[in-house]
């Protein structure tokens, strides 16, 4: 079914919103801050990227963080394109003002509540009853939605929170006017089919959740933020919070270009649009890892350096041939240049001609064949050989 949202008019159901919280989430995690130039940066390349709500910060936690989120709603948030510019708030008076009056100047904003709902939160860390959290969330919604007509509600820890009692709360904040109820896996606990369990319970049983989007958020503590995000739009989630790299609190959270080529890559399965140009993705990722100091694993899928790099020999072989025998994207739709073939001991005959002939080499049978035995001597003692190792050792053969 359809919905008329706020901030985004009438959406069909194929649409999943894009929801970045690399500014926020992904800033929060030890050594990844980052200073006021590089956020509207960032929150610059993330607009032409194409994401539908960018999280700028949380305006409460410190001044700095109030003078980033106001900077980037005075910035990006005057653009024609600017996405929702969005401050996280927690569920009380002072939280929802201070994110509201950061926001001020944002074309479109969004306040964005956070309240902990498991047991083991309520007690230990917020010492409130179940109703307590309940009259807190009402009353945090009623005060936002005085100063934005988007506004979003968290129930942090949803995943190991009574499903009994998150019906509840979700039918309250809806009531209360949020227009998107986000139920995160904090933690990073669930497997793909608690998350089944907890949207289909939500779907099946409040009243009124078929007027407000559905949001998902999950942490990468057991490797399952993508699987997790993934299981959560097919039991109905139509927005979900990533960042760029997946970086985040811990282990991080479940990464954008990995969400986004899965979506595009299997449409089959996930029949669902969104609006990020994919060829920016690279770009992103670069520029992050610029600005923080850390560069993603070489082996990260999409962004890594080794993600369209292929060493192995019948791989090679494979790709030369017909690129889709190993590739189930191409780098260029994601912003790579080529994919690479990387020459090391595993690589075969057809990759080393095909190597010679990029460097301007045409060489007979028998000098390929003696060039190639010593290629794979060279390739033993070296983890790559680079092009000047195949000149030197191509000018040798021919010297010969
Ligand atoms: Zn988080």
């Amino acid at each position: 079914m359809s919905i008329n949202h706020p901030s985004f008019g009438m959406l069909d159901d194929r649409r999943i919103i894009i929801f970045d919280t690399t500014l926020r989430d992904g800033e929060q995690s030890p050594g990844f801050s980052m200073n006021l130039s590089e956020k509207i940066r960032m929150a610059e390349a993330l607009t032409e990227l194409g994401v539908d709500v960018l999280e700028a910060g949380f305006a409460i936690a410190s001044p700095g963080d109030f003078e980033s989120v106001k900077a980037i709603a005075e910035s990006v948030g005057q653009r024609a394109d600017t996405p929702v510019i969005a401050s996280l708030a927690r569920a009380g008076q002072m939280d929802v003002l201070r994110a509201a009056e950061a926001l001020k100047a944002a074309k479109r904003r969004r306040i964005h509540i956070v309240i902990a709902t498991s047991d083991l939160h309520m007690k230990v860390k917020l010492r409130l009853t179940p109703d307590e959290v309940i009259q807190q969330t009402v009353d945090s919604i009623t005060l936002a939605r005085q100063h934005a007509d988007d506004v979003e509600w968290s129930a942090e820890d949803a995943t190991r929170s009574d499903p009994d009692f998150l019906c509840r709360v979700v039918e309250a904040a809806i009531r209360a006017g949020a227009t998107t109820i986000n139920l995160p896996d904090t933690v990073g606990y669930a497997l793909p089919a608690d998350m089944e369990r907890m949207y289909s319970n939500i779907v099946n049983r409040v009243p009124g959740v078929e007027k407000i989007i559905l949001s998902t958020h999950n942490h990468n503590d057991l490797g399952m933020g993508v699987a997790n995000t993934l299981a959560a739009i097919q039991a109905g989630a139509r927005q979900v919070e990533t960042t760029i790299n997946g970086i985040g609190e811990r282990a991080g959270n479940a990464s954008l270009e990995e969400i986004v080529m899965a979506i595009r890559t299997r449409q089959d399965a996930i029949p669902r649009s969104n609006n990020i140009k994919t060829t920016h993705l690279l770009r992103l990722s670069k520029l992050l890892a610029t600005i923080t100091g850390f560069d993603v694993q070489p082996n990260k899928a999409i962004v890594g350096r080794n993600a369209f790099a292929h060493e192995a020999g019948i791989h090679q072989d494979g790709v030369l041939k017909d690129a889709a025998t190993y590739e189930i994207m191409t780098p260029e739709s994601v912003g790579w240049k080529t994919n690479s073939l990387v020459l090391g001991k595993h690589s075969g005959r057809a990759a080393f001609r095909d190597k010679l002939n990029t460097l301007g080499y045409t060489i007979g049978d028998n000098q390929l064949n003696d060039a190639f035995r010593r290629f794979k001597e060279l390739a033993d003692r070296k983890k790559v050989v680079f092009d000047d190792d195949i000149v030197a050792l191509v000018d040798d053969e021919v010297m010969l």
